[in-house]
């Protein structure tokens, strides 16, 4: 389309816009002002007027007007009566009580009694209604005499008196007040609206929404309006109820508007707000109940709860006023933009019930209310987009630490397999009593970096919420075979008894992840002889059968410094120490118990801990795992042996075998090379993937171990290369990815992409032997 094109549907849109505008402008003014359409029928309703006599008590007739109002105590009735005119027609009189009792006669014959005193809960007076006297040309010149009576402020008061057919007087009143209440309906259906999302958006996604007490401010005053409606008699069957109502909820007003706003003033004049919701309470009680003791109607102390919702206006006025001149008000522009239309409301609307003629009362109020829901949601919709941002801020921060620490630990590394390599080294051929003492030292406090070192790149992981386990099939006893030698060997080096008891019922085959149990087990044997000078550790495992689950029910105890009960509940949470007076020399990083807790939790099982400061510990983990088989398969027990085979005592040696070792590090290949040396295996280096590829085309290799990380082509193109060349005669070969990458989960990913086998770095010697061993015996 060319810009021509452009112009021209641009031109037709905006004057199909003007078009749009101006139809609603000539429907909506055409409707206001001018007459109306097809209005052949006269009503026949109108005001009835007449000349009126006030009856005192001893009979005196004193002229009077209706609607007007004589002087006369409370509780009294007052009594007014006319002539009704020679030419009367079959019609109908509708009175309005005024809270009074009626009682309407005609020539002394009571025609219609007028109360609703018997039949309401409670209270003193009747409620307002208009009340319908048919009459009929036979009363024409008859004396109509009207009796009123009430306890309220409304006694001598006489309104207004309609005259005509009771539809067409019925009809009349819908036409000049139906507007309004039309209108408090739709305002009542948009504060549930309101409501019904907060609390959906609550429920699902577990977020509060600010609007919500604005949607039930909405709504009371709309029950307010719909409850005042002069014409409520007509569609609500009980107008008693829909009085009182209308004084709760004027009553109630202040709760809801208060609460909102001391949300987005964000509490700073919470001790006004409270002050003012509390007066509103001791008001509710006080004047329901002196309404239902029948000491005094709600329309006598409507004053306070006037004057209190007044306070609650002026507060908010106020409040906001400070904000303006602490720049405070920036945070709910909007908002209170809201307000200030609710005053002016306020105000059109005290102006209006003073002007005799309104029919549209509330109908400026439920505006500004919409104004104020607009304005807030206004607020809230930029507060979450800036929560959104914010929160996609600390995400990325996060993030960005997490890769740092991944990185760091990935650098750190690859010095740490170069010494604890050499230092191997050392100890396999060094002779020297002392030496050997001093490279153990070395090798310890390897392996202890090392531990910082997962232990720091686990916790980073929780903080980027990508803590994961991996399921798989695995051997419950060798697994815990493995852990009670290590610990075993652990604990009585340092002089403490160890006891294992480990259940021989239990099924062979669990599915879950392996690595992360013995993670957990490991840091709960290693605290326990961290923290235990002298006795014993006690492990005890067994289990509880539920189904396809079960349940792993592991403690263990120690008899060393125990755990304060008021840092009991902190050892969980990260980087908490407890009693540094006592543990400050034992090494730590208040990690250990945090990542074992949300290890624990992923696999949604729960640990608890118990202990007697002084005496010792005990912790009890509970797992639940998918049970697989109650005996071991031939596979697993082959895979345990093969690992044993090539224990420390029982190296692997193969002089026939020939294996390329690729690193771009010229350090670790020297490591790799030389723990294999005692393997007698033929080991050749390539430093670098383009040197393994040239090297691969000369010569046949039963295994290639490759780095990942490499500069130029890194391992896994490497490796796709080599496949590829199919005239390569190590294009099928097995190939061993060694990498610093050491994260949980990492194996599986290189097996996927279609690497043999993953050994991480620092390369532990008698894994690796035992890996080769795997793949060179074929
Ligand atoms: P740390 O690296 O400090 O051992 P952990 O998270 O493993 O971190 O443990 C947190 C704290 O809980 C420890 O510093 C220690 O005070 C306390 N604690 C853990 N296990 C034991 C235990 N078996 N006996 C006494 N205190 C313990």
């Amino acid at each position: 389309m060319n810009r021509q094109d452009d112009f021209l549907l641009n031109i037709v849109k905006i004057i199909l816009s003007i078009l749009v505008i101006f139809s609603f402008i000539a429907f909506i003014a055409g409707e206001l002002i001018l007459p109306e359409a097809n209005n052949k029928k006269e009503s026949k309703c109108g005001i009835f007027e007449s000349e009126w006599n006030y009856i005192s008590e001893d009979g005196t007739k004193i002229p009077t007007t209706v609607p007007g109002s004589v002087k006369l105590e409370k509780g009294k009735w007052a009594a007014i009566e006319t002539v009704l005119p020679s030419d009367l027609q079959d019609t109908s009189f509708c009175f309005r009580s005024l809270q009074q009792e009626m009682r309407i006669f005609i020539d002394g014959e009571l025609r219609k009694e007028y109360s609703t005193v018997e039949e309401q809960l409670f209270g003193k007076t009747s409620t307002i209604a208009y009340v319908f006297v048919p009459v009929n040309a036979s009363d024409a010149g008859k004396i109509l005499r009207l009796e009123c009576m009430t306890d309220s402020h409304f006694t001598g008061v006489f309104d207004e008196i309609l005259q005509g057919e009771k539809s067409d007087i019925v009809s009349k009143l819908m036409m000049n007040y139906a507007p309004s209440t039309i209108v408090a309906a739709f305002m009542f259906f948009l504060g549930l609206g309101v409501i019904i999302i907060s609390l959906l958006i609550w429920v699902v996604y577990k977020r509060k929404i600010e609007l919500f007490p604005l949607g039930v401010a909405i709504m009371l005053a709309a029950t307010w309006l719909i409850s005042e409606s002069k014409i409520r008699q007509f569609f609500l069957p009980n107008s008693t109820i829909a009085m009182y109502m209308g004084f709760f909820m004027i009553m109630l007003l202040p709760l809801p508007f208060l609460s909102y706003i001391n949300t987005v003033q964000k509490n700073r004049y919470q001790k006004a707000h409270t002050t003012v919701l509390a007066l509103s309470v001791v008001n509710f009680i006080l004047c329901t109940a002196l309404q239902v003791l029948g000491i005094k109607d709600f329309f006598e102390t409507m004053t306070i709860s006037h004057i209190i919702l007044g306070a609650t206006i002026f507060l908010m006025f106020i409040t906001m006023i400070m904000d303006i001149y602490k720049g405070k008000i920036k945070e709910y522009r909007t908002v209170a933009m809201g307000f200030g239309g609710i005053v002016v409301a306020g105000v059109i609307e005290i102006a209006l019930s003073y002007s005799e003629t309104t029919k549209l009362n509330g109908i400026a109020l439920c505006i500004s209310l919409v104004c104020l829901l607009i304005g807030a949601a206004m607020k809230s919709g930029k507060d979450i987009f800036s929560i959104e941002r914010e929160k996609q801020m600390a995400l990325s921060a996060t993030e960005a630490k997490a890769q740092f620490l991944a990185n760091m630990s990935h650098e750190i590394r690859t010095p740490i397999n170069t010494i604890l390599g050499m230092n191997e080294m050392i100890l396999r051929e060094n002779k020297d009593e002392k030496i050997e003492e001093y490279a153990n030292y070395a090798n310890n406090a390897g392996h202890m970096l090392l531990g910082l070192i997962n232990d720091i790149l686990d916790f980073s992981k929780i903080e980027a919420g990508k803590l994961e386990v991996i399921e798989k099939e695995y051997s419950l006893y060798a697994m815990l075979k493995d852990i009670e030698i290590a610990a075993e060997k652990r604990i009585e080096n340092k002089g403490l008894s160890f006891h294992a008891e480990i259940d021989n019922m239990m099924p062979a085959v669990l599915k879950g992840d392996e690595l992360r149990i013995k993670q957990i087990l490991n840091n709960l044997l290693s605290n326990a002889e961290k923290y235990t000078e002298k006795g014993s550790v006690r492990f005890s495992v067994k289990g509880i059968q539920q189904g396809e689950t079960y349940s792993l029910l592991i403690s263990v105890v120690d008899t060393g410094i125990g755990i304060r009960e008021e840092d009991i509940n902190h050892i969980f949470d990260s980087f908490e120490r407890a009693d540094l007076n006592k543990t400050r020399n034992i090494h730590g990083t208040g990690l250990g118990l945090c990542i074992t807790k949300q290890l624990i939790e992923k696999m949604k099982g729960s640990i608890t801990v118990s202990s007697e400061y002084g005496k010792g510990s005990c912790f009890i983990v509970e797992i639940p795992q998918e049970v697989v088989s109650m005996v071991e398969t031939k596979e697993l027990k082959k895979q345990e042996l093969e690992l044993k085979r090539y224990s420390n005592t029982n190296h692997l040696i193969a002089p026939d075998a020939r294996i390329l070792v690729v690193d771009d590090n010229a350090i670790n290949l020297t490591v790799t090379k030389a723990l294999l040396e005692r393997t007698k295996i033929k080991t050749d280096l390539a430093q670098g993937g383009m040197k393994c590829l040239e090297m691969t085309r000369k010569n046949k290799y039963d295994l290639i171990l490759m780095d990942h990380m490499m500069p130029e082509i890194d391992g896994i193109e490497t490796m796709n290369i080599l496949r590829a060349e199919k005239d390569n005669v190590n294009c099928n070969v097995d190939i061993i990815v060694l990498t610093a990458n050491a994260i949980h989960g990492a194996k599986e990913e290189y097996l996927a992409k279609g690497f043999s086998d993953y050994l991480s770095k620092p390369l532990h010697p008698e894994e690796l032997e035992a890996t080769i061993a795997k793949y060179i015996k074929k």
